[in-house]
Order: C-alpha cells, then structure tokens, then sequence
C-alpha cells in the first residue's frame, strides 16, 4: 500500500517540477530579452560615438594660445504624441526609445550642452492647457539633465504653429516652459537660436537687435541654430528672410531641424547648414543626433546613430519564435516529427 502511494506521488510531482523548470526558463529569456532591447542596446550603440576632433591651439599673430572646447549636442524633432494624435503604444514606445536615447548619451558621452532644434511636441500647436501641462511634464521627465548641463530648445512648427496658425498665447506658453533668449554664450562661444516660423516684424527687431550685440561684443565666433532650414523658399523660411538672417548674423555654421533627415547645404558657398535628423522612431527607423567640438575658431562634427528600431524588432520577433520552440519540445510535442524524421533518415541510410 505505501509503495503505490508513493510512486503516485513521484508521477505527480515530475510534471510539476518539468513545469516549473520551463517557466523559469521562459522568464529567464523574456527578462534577458527585455533587457537587451530597452536598456543594453542603447549602450551599444552610443558607447561607439565619439567626440569629433578640433584644433585647440590659435594664432594670434605669431601667438598661440590654448582654446577651450566646447561639447554640444544637437538633436531635433522629437515629436512627443499629444492626445489626439498617434496611440497609446506609440506614445509608450517612442517616449521609452527617446528618453532611454537621451540619458544613455549624457552619461556616456556627457556634453555640456544639449539644443534641441524645434517640433519637441506633436500637437503643441492646437492642445490644450491641460494637454499641453501633460505633455511639458513628459518632456521634463524624459530629458532630466544635471544642472550643470544647458538644454536650450529653439520652438517648431509643431510647438506653436506656422505663422497662419500662431498666436501669442502659444508663443508665450511655450516661452514660459523654455525661456525666450535668443542669444546664448557659453565658453566665448555665441549660439543665435532662431525661431523661423515665427520671423514677423516683432521678431525681427529682436534679430537686429541680437546681430548688434554680436557685432560690438568680439568676444567670439557665433553658430546659430534654427527649426527649418533657412534656404527653403516652399516651406517655412522664403529666400529673401533666409538671406536677411545670413546678412544679421553672419554665421559660420548653421544647423536645423524640420526636414527630419540629415542634409548638408552651403550659403553663398561658404556658410555651411547642417539639418539635424529627428530623433524619434515615429519619424526615421535610424534615427541620430549630432556631436559638436565647437571652439571660439574652429568647430567639428559628427554623428552619432541610435539603436535602429527594424533590428529590435527583429530580435523580439527571433524571441518569440525561440520561446514557442522552447515550449513545444519541452511539452513533447516538438520532438514526435523530430524523431521519426530522424527515423526516417537512418532507414533510408541502412537501405
Ligand atoms: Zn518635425
């Protein structure tokens, strides 16, 4: 009698512990997944950008002297989804990728300046107040920066609406959130942050202004950044305003976002513009950011990829498949095919 029950006991207790063995198995490969995909990966790819080089030594005459560098970072069109626009898994997923993005490359890489070039938000042109509270609150939580690095952000077509759409109302809002300075100087470096959809009368007088100061003080070479580019004469920013800018500021490097991929133009053949790609899944399946040495002479850039959204895709879809295999042969059901094609095979070779 105690020998039956004990091997009833054995037959049920095997199943439990194959079960349980599988389970943990399963979670051990969801858990790496995870971790490869939402955190790992970001590592990878940023661990393998680097700060381009510049020339730190100046002439003055026959004097040289050491020149500080300055290490920028330039990325743009974000695209935070708002509430009516774009589901809530695209808003989870692309937020995630973002931020993940953002803070792998401050620690890794940290520069001491961060410009986002314009379109931080997708709907900022039309939200509403609470909306608009909402999307600020995810924006500050995603790009979270000690404070001694700068985030200056310049406003988009997508933070406050073409010149048609804009009103002062969203123009001040999103001011308030992220300053209304148009000049910016750092380590004798000046940066002209220009909001081109916004170059009305007002705007422009604040321009002359900034190019007045940039011309007394000679303290330094400027760079001037700015949403869309300055030589489009469909989109936002005609040929004449494009020219007017170049003729204020005198820049030697202009950089944009807008287009959301990365183009080079030269102004008058001299003045180079770089536009930023977004750096956002929802818009490019590559996206990246630009590094910049900049010094008060000299500048040098280069550019640095994120994870590419297709291959972690991939690499889920590889899981998933790995997981079902996993399953179906712990289950037995994998392994009956499995060995008569085994089977099959010896018999065919002893003929
Ligand atoms: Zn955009």
């Amino acid at each position: 009698m105690a020998m039956i029950e004990v091997g009833f006991e054995r037959q049920n207790f095997y199943p439990l512990k194959r079960k349980s063995a599988l389970l943990l198995k399963l979670i051990a490969v969801v858990f790496a997944v995870l971790l490869f995909c939402e955190f790992l990966i970001y590592y990878l790819a940023i661990f393998q950008c680097n700060w381009p080089e510049v020339k730190t030594t100046a002439y003055d005459g026959e004097q040289a002297s050491h020149e500080p560098v300055l290490k920028a970072m330039f990325l743009a069109d974000t695209h935070l989804l708002g509430e009516f626009l774009g589901h809530w898994l695209d808003k989870l997923r692309r937020e995630w990728q973002m931020e993940r993005a953002f803070q792998t490359a401050l620690w890794l890489l940290q520069p001491e300046v961060v410009f986002i070039l314009g379109d931080v938000f997708d709907e900022g042109k039309w939200s509403t107040p609470e909306a608009w509270a909402d999307d600020v609150e995810r924006f500050q939580k995603m790009f979270r920066h000690p404070s001694h690095v700068q985030l200056k952000v310049v406003a988009g077509n997508h933070d406050i609406g073409f010149h048609y759409e804009m009103n002062t109302y969203k123009v001040e809002r999103f001011e308030k959130v992220f300053s209304s300075e148009r000049l910016f100087s750092w380590k004798g470096i000046n940066f002209v942050m220009v909001n081109s959809v916004a170059l009305n009368g007002d705007a422009e007088a604040e321009l002359i202004e900034v190019s007045h100061r940039l011309n007394c003080s000679r303290e330094g070479r400027r760079a001037s950044q700015c949403h869309s580019r300055l030589s489009e004469n469909y989109d936002v920013l005609s040929r004449e305003e494009s020219q007017k800018l170049l003729w204020w500021l005198q820049p030697r490097l202009v950089l944009s976002g807008h287009t959301h991929s990365a183009c080079e133009v030269h102004h008058g053949g001299r003045v180079p513009e770089f536009s930023v790609p977004s750096f956002s899944w929802r818009n490019r399946n590559n996206p990246s950011f630009i590094m910049g040495s900049i010094t008060p002479t000299d500048y040098a850039l280069s550019k640095c990829y994120l994870p590419r959204e297709d291959v972690v895709l991939v690499i889920y879809c590889g899981a998933v498949g790995f997981l079902v295999v996993l399953t179906l042969s712990h289950l037995g059901l994998l392994a009956s095919p499995f060995l008569s094609g085994l089977n099959l095979l010896r018999k065919r070779k002893t003929r």
